[in-house]
């Protein structure tokens, strides 16, 4: 960007305009719409420009006196233009030399006027058509009583402030006014239609609304593995519940004013229980508020996300669900490892380690056949457990075993190692992020492309010498 756009106040400012033929006018006209002090130094005035109070007529040739104290300068004379230009920019005062760019420090936008509404288009002079085209776009989108309702807007933003509360209802209360009928009322120039309308508008928002509660899946960590839905959500909400795996990037997309109230669950940790969890979703909706309850990879998995829908839906409160990108898919993607592959497998199981009280509990001898394939969350404490169960029930010790710690996320980090050594590979490599144990899955891109875990040599000794 060559030209910093900028509005400049010109109220009481003198603004000095060389020139009086067909140009100049064309610049009085837009000054005109301002409070500054016009003056045109000509020997001739257009006769728009003649008579007109608002002009200082200066009927002389220019002289560089006439730009002490001015603002800005027009310079509308081609014979006059380079010696207007040096002089100005010999006192620091911005310049347009009208079509001569290279001899002027500022240049001038198209605009669209819906004062005080006031857009600026520009191009830096490479494409005037292009600004024009835009320009007449932006018109035929702009209600032409958007400047008054702009005004109106002004005035009444303190008792709107005091009427309706802050948050969705007052942007809804604002949207109404600026696109509903307040604004058509007032573009009829009607003005008691007008205020019926703004009081029927207040009257609807002030009315204590219905809360509701958004399931939202918030995908394994990167958020750009949000869906749209989610995004737009995160930035409808009122009030974001969130889990401890939700990453700060995806809150980073969030509404910046919605109140965030975490309710991770944290291994060993004091943590909020699913009870006080569907407690503070109740007492937000009841409030009238929008929540967002966004869960790490999708809500329907693993997230607890039915049982939080059933509290609410008992309560009367109603509820949607956005799904999301859960972790054994996040992960797959991450390491470029096809979750189901002609001619190796057919079906993919998704299933935790957690149960209730301890390991969960799993048709072991089915997951123990060869070809199958399965994706274990919330495995990495159970993994010992896990993987006796399977050897128990005839599973391949030499099983590949592909492990993605905090996957999708900055700090992904993979390991691979089979069946029979997957306790000793987590534990000799410090794993303890949320990780996805991928069981029986083809191999993994090139190893070149991974970030695998160093080997903590200390804990493999004292294995190895436990072992022995
Ligand atoms: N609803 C979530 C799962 C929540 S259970 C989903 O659909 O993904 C929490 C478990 O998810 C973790 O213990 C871990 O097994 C897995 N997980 C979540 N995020 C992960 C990530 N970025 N990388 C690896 N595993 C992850």
């Amino acid at each position: 960007m060559r030209y910093f756009p900028i509005f400049v106040d010109l109220k009481g400012r003198r603004v000095l305009v060389v020139g009086g033929g067909e140009e100049a006018t064309r610049k009085v006209r837009l000054l005109l719409k301002t409070d500054a002090i016009i003056e045109v130094v000509a020997r001739d005035l257009h006769p728009e420009l003649a008579g007109n109070p608002r002009i200082n007529h200066v009927a002389e040739t220019f002289v560089p006196r006439l730009l002490d104290g001015a603002a800005l300068v027009y310079s509308a004379d081609k014979d006059q233009n380079a010696h207007v230009s040096a002089e100005a920019q010999a006192r620091g005062i911005p310049v347009n030399a009208v079509d001569e760019a290279d001899i002027s420090t500022f240049i001038v936008p198209s605009i669209v006027d819906r004062d005080p509404v006031v857009v600026a288009i520009g191009t830096e002079g490479a494409a005037p058509v292009l600004a024009q085209s835009i320009r007449a776009k932006v018109d035929a989108l702009l209600p032409h009583s958007l400047g008054a309702l702009a005004a109106r807007a002004q005035t009444l933003r303190e008792r709107i402030a005091g009427l309706v509360p802050a948050g969705n209802r007052r942007r809804a209360f604002w949207q109404e006014f600026f696109f509903g009928t307040p604004n058509s009322a007032l573009d009829e120039g009607d003005d008691v239609a007008f205020e019926l309308a703004v009081q029927d508008a207040i009257h609807a928002q002030s009315r204590p609304a219905q809360g509701r509660v958004s399931l939202v899946g918030a995908g394994p960590g990167d958020p750009e593995l949000l869906t749209l839905k989610a995004h737009r959500k995160l930035q409808e909400a009122d009030v974001i519940v969130y889990d401890r795996l939700v990453s700060p990037g995806v809150l980073e997309l969030a509404r910046r004013d919605a109140v965030r109230i975490p309710v991770g669950k944290t291994p060993y940790e004091a943590s909020p229980r699913q009870s006080e969890i569907n407690g503070i979703l109740q007492r937000e909706a009841g409030k009238g508020l929008h929540v967002v309850r966004l869960k790490g990879g999708d809500p329907y998995i693993f997230g607890r996300g039915g049982e939080e829908q059933a509290a609410l839906e008992a309560a009367g409160i109603p509820v949607d669900v956005v799904p999301g990108i859960t972790a054994a898919a996040g992960c797959a993607a991450s390491l470029k490892l096809p979750l189901t592959q002609r001619g190796q497998n057919r079906s993919i199981t998704l299933l935790t380690a957690a149960g209730d009280t301890g390991l969960a509990e799993h048709d072991w001898a089915a997951l123990a056949r060869p070809g199958q394939v399965f994706a274990i969350y919330m495995g990495v404490q159970a993994a010992g457990d896990v993987a006796a169960r399977l050897l128990s029930a005839g599973i391949a010790p030499a099983t590949p075993v592909t492990i993605v710690e905090n996957g999708t996320l900055p700090n992904e980090r993979v390991a691979q190692t089979t069946i029979g050594h997957l306790w000793e590979t987590i534990h000799t490599r410090g794993i303890h992020g949320p990780s996805i144990i991928y069981v029986g899955l083809a191999k993994a891109k090139s190893s070149a492309d991974i970030v695998p875990f160093p080997v903590r040599e200390d804990i493999r000794d004292a294995i190895l010498r436990a072992a022995s």
